[in-house]
């Protein structure tokens, strides 16, 4: 972090402030005085100095980070990409996970039926959700504990771990018994309250981009739940809200490599989200397989036409059949990417 003070700034409070810094942080301060101006250089680890504080003191004209203000998620303290383990699969590894199924659990014939379907085309996790967030009240909410058995009922049934969205912190018990990944869903990724009780649990969190957020957002949210001591977090670009409207929201593919240089978290695509078409599913998931995503999130339903929600963007299983197989084969010619630590 460097402190840039205003031109003409008195020796004495320079001095003054070059103290306050070292005396309330782990940190030794540098007193470069130009001939303009005079620049205080933050020596060691400064994500925990308070940058807004030292830019309210009167003779400070600017505070610039050099360092990123996350560290449990960054690359730079963890040059191994970071491979969560779950049952006897995993997210990060070589290999790509892929997690299939429908956007809400509706009846155990569907669920089961889907569960079957993705299962058998390569799918290694079941995604449905069973508490909805709606941006209506009046829309389908989810069949909400009956939708969390009924994944139980998919899962012993198929063996594919759930993975499901978690809206609240008295929830937490409950998914930690049932549920194999937790998904915080966009409309909560900035849930502070929630992340926190997230940390405090081992559970593998799938941790989604709000739709609005910036990638240094979204990494700051993976830090919560990290700070608490649970390191088990997968990131999710799931489209961001831009101008175009032709789709629902805007697959930010410049996210996957970014976040993979910025950090050793897995981080898979959710392209049915992102697009909300059902068409665009199949090329929106192989481009974010060739920029290097560890595992795509789509949504598969066996009957789009009348789901009870995000039928316009759900593929059919035949479909995902098919997607898998030319997936497979990208995969058969993966480039191989070594994300190098970023200098600060
Ligand atoms: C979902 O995965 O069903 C979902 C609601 O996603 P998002 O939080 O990305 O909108
Ligand atoms: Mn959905």
């Amino acid at each position: 972090m460097i402190v840039i003070m205003k031109p003409k700034s008195p020796m004495e409070e320079i001095i003054n402030l070059k103290q306050k810094i070292e005396g309330e942080n782990n940190i030794s301060v540098n007193v470069i005085q130009g001939k303009e101006y005079c620049l205080l250089g933050l020596i060691g680890d400064a994500t925990e100095v308070d940058a807004d504080k030292i830019r309210a003191n009167e003779f400070v004209e600017n505070v610039k980070k050099v360092q990123q203000p996350y560290k449990l998620s960054n690359r730079l303290f963890h040059p191994d990409n970071t491979v969560v383990k779950i049952k006897n699969e995993s997210i990060g590894g070589d290999e790509l996970a892929v997690i299939a199924g429908p956007c809400s659990v509706e009846s155990e014939e569907q669920i089961v039926s889907i569960a079957k379907d993705v299962k058998k085309s390569g799918a290694k996790f079941l995604r449905g959700g069973a508490f909805k967030p709606r941006t209506s009240p009046y829309s389908f909410q989810g069949l909400r504990d009956k939708g969390l058995e009924l994944l139980k009922i998919a899962k012993e049934e198929t063996g594919l771990p759930i993975v499901t969205e978690i809206m609240s912190i008295d929830m937490i018990d409950k998914f930690v018994e049932d549920v194999d990944v937790i998904q915080v869903g966009a409309r909560n990724m900035q849930n502070f309250e929630l992340l926190k009780q997230l940390g405090k649990i081992k559970k593998p969190i799938l941790l989604k981009r709000g739709i609005s957020a910036t990638i240094e957002e979204l990494l700051m949210s993976a830090e919560y739940i990290m700070a608490g001591g649970n390191e088990n977090v997968i990131l999710c670009e799931r489209g961001i809200r831009t101008f175009e409207t032709y789709t629902r929201n805007t697959l930010d593919l410049s996210a996957i490599p970014a976040i993979k240089k910025l950090s050793h978290l897995p981080v898979i695509v959710d392209p049915s989200h992102a697009a909300g078409i059902w068409w665009m599913v199949e090329p929106l998931a192989k481009a974010a397989v060739a920029v290097g995503a560890d595992g795509l999130m789509i949504e598969v339903h066996n009957d789009p036409a009348n789901a009870k929600c995000d039928g316009q963007q759900s593929i059919k299983p035949k479909v995902f059949q098919e997607l898998m197989e030319d997936i497979n084969r990208m995969i058969s010619v993966k480039m191989n990417r070594e994300y190098e630590v970023i200098n600060v």
